[in-house]
């Protein structure tokens, strides 16, 4: 025979397993629930997107001015200039630095086409002055060398 006190803890151990059951499967939900944000956050402080190539630009984008979606839009045919050019917003000094403007929108393109982005240069306004110019003066035919020479010119502190 089971005393009412026995029937009673049964009923909250059963309580207590039921709330946790509910509780654990939410938790689980939450990390794929949300289709808009696939990213990571850096030790940096940027937040890196893959998206599958070039024509799918990352949805942290949504968040920025039609402005910086443009631009973004032609990093990627430009990359081959990008990767040549100085950032002069002080990421190249940064503990994890970044080795040319490019990084500071584009991280790495993989083998299968997949691009991994950075919101870096949406946050950065020099960033995004450095790229606009850099594109303009490549619709104007100048070569990477020469367009390294008029951002270094533009955007480099006077001491150096
Ligand atoms: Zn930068």
């Amino acid at each position: 025979m089971r005393s009412a006190r026995d029937w009673l803890l049964g009923g909250v151990i059963l309580l207590l397993a039921g709330f946790m059951a509910v509780s654990g499967c939410s938790g689980g939900e939450s990390a794929g629930g949300d289709g808009h944000e696939h990213g990571v956050m850096t030790t940096e402080g940027e937040w890196h997107e893959t998206t599958s190539g070039p024509d799918e630009l990352p949805s942290f984008l949504l968040r920025y001015a039609d402005r910086t979606v443009d631009l973004y839009a032609v990093v990627y045919e430009h990359m081959d200039i990008l990767r040549q050019l100085n950032c002069y917003c002080g990421c190249m000094d940064a503990n994890d630095p970044h080795d040319s403007l490019l990084r500071c929108f584009l991280v790495d393109v993989q083998d299968d086409g997949s691009i991994t982005w950075t919101d870096h240069g949406a946050n950065c306004g020099i960033c995004l002055m450095e790229l606009q110019d850099a594109v303009a003066f490549a619709k104007q035919g100048k070569s990477a060398d020469e367009i390294r020479g008029l951002i270094d010119a533009k955007y480099a502190p006077a001491d150096l």
